[in-house]
């Protein structure tokens, strides 16, 4: 009989079994008949310095020697304390308090319930309409997928979507468009909050805007009393170039989703960060103003306990260097893509590249996903295309010699599916 897993995003009629992975290191996966692969998305952008990084793993062995979960609604503990008061000193100014929650999904989730409860409690009823932007990703749970575009993936579950106003995609030499609907949307007081994945939509396709665009989306949110939400679970923790997305653009954000690089990809946990406005507009003698979120495992001390790790790495290592270096590699590599009639827009956000090939028929390239994907595990490199995008994001201790097998495997890909033909 065949495993009784049902696995995620995997059509269980058209795919094979996947590689069963006994060991994880640095860049590098090893399957159980003793392969070796690349991991050149990060495991799904969650790794960061690189599979099982000591120092990590070591808090995480030290953490559960005291404490496992306990109720955070009624206790607290000290691996939550200190990640707080550290993520508050490391992420945009004037995010001053701290939510807790195990996935990037829920971080967003939390994200629209506090954006909806602040306006409801201030007294701002009207204020009830959230604006996404087309292309959005932000998660897979019913809230997650209503900000998100929708598609294939979300069609059966509709009936269940709240409406959103969406925005369109600030697209170079477009962006004027996008500053423009959000400004009619908004000059309407009754958004509550914008939410955006600063500089790289995900999920999307690797989809790029420049600092300026955001910044001006701010100042928009700012002159109509609008909140701005920054889903940086994908952008967070280096993968921009800065620690964070915003800070490109020289803005805070109202509220901040963090995940995915959070406990450098080792174990499952998010934050929401808020300002100062946000948390006192839930601060009442009124108990109907609580923050009226919670899940079991909210704060868990061993996952907090890996957090405050990652970020004592990213204090004592030279992280940001390494994040650099990785940022100019990538974009050294982006000009075998240029001008080759097989490939198109190809292009670089800190330490990721994307490039799109040349296919006449995305709708055939839908199909030959699953090829791709085979092909690249033949070739030792595991790479997940998003559409017609292909793209690297490999963990930062990934070496100039693994980087160019990555890209040599992108680049022939594009033969398999006849693109520039
Ligand atoms: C991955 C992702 C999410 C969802 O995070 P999960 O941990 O998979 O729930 C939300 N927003 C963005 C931008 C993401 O890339």
């Amino acid at each position: 009989m065949s495993s009784p897993v049902w696995r995620p995003f995997f059509q269980h009629a058209l795919e094979p079994d996947p590689p069963r992975v006994t060991h994880a290191e640095g860049a590098w996966l090893t399957t159980a008949d003793g392969g070796r692969l690349l991991d050149a998305i990060s495991s799904w952008w969650v790794t960061t310095h690189g599979h099982r990084h000591p120092r990590i793993t070591a808090a995480i062995r030290e953490a559960t020697e005291s404490l496992d979960q306990v109720i955070f609604a009624t206790v607290t503990h000290e691996p939550a304390e200190r990640l707080a008061e550290d993520l508050v000193a490391l992420a945009p100014p004037g995010l001053t308090r701290v939510f807790y929650s195990d996935s990037g999904s829920t971080a967003v989730e939390v994200a629209l319930k506090m954006a909806l409860g602040a306006a409801r409690n201030a007294g701002d009823l009207k204020r009830t309409t959230i604006v996404a932007m087309e292309d959005a990703y932000h998660g897979d749970s019913i809230g997650a997928m209503s900000v998100g575009e929708r598609g294939v993936f979300n069609a059966p579950y509709e009936p269940l979507l709240f409406d959103v106003a969406r925005i369109p995609f600030p697209a170079a030499g477009r962006e004027q468009a996008t500053l423009d609907a959000f400004e009619r949307l908004a000059r309407s007081r009754e958004v509550a909050a914008l939410i955006v994945e600063p500089l790289v939509l995900g999920a999307g396709g690797m989809r790029m805007y420049p600092p300026w665009a955001l910044a001006e989306l701010r100042r928009i949110a700012d002159a109509t009393g609008t909140l701005l939400i920054a889903d940086e679970v994908m952008t967070g923790w280096g993968r921009t170039g800065t620690l964070f997305a915003c800070e490109q653009a020289g803005i805070s954000p109202d509220i901040l989703c963090t995940s995915k690089g959070l406990t450098g990809g080792v174990v499952p946990l998010a934050a929401t960060l808020a300002t100062e406005e946000i948390f006192a507009a839930h601060r009442s003698q009124d108990r109907a103003r609580t923050f009226f979120h919670s899940s079991s495992y909210t704060a868990n001390p061993i996952a907090c306990a890996a957090a405050c790790a990652n970020i004592a790495v990213w204090r004592e290592e030279p992280v940001a260097e390494r994040v650099a270096a990785l940022a100019r590699a990538q974009a050294a590599r982006l000009s075998r893509y240029d001008g080759d009639p097989r490939f198109r827009d190809a292009r670089v956000c800190g330490t990721i590249a994307a490039v799109n090939i040349a296919v006449p028929d995305t709708g055939y390239l839908a199909e030959i996903g699953l090829t791709l994907r085979r092909f690249f595990l033949e070739r030792g490199v595991l790479l997940r295309p998003l559409g017609d995008a292909l793209y690297a994001m490999p963990p930062y201790c990934v070496t100039d010699a693994e980087l160019d097998l990555i890209h040599d495997a992108l680049f022939d890909a594009a033969d398999l599916v006849g693109a520039g033909r």
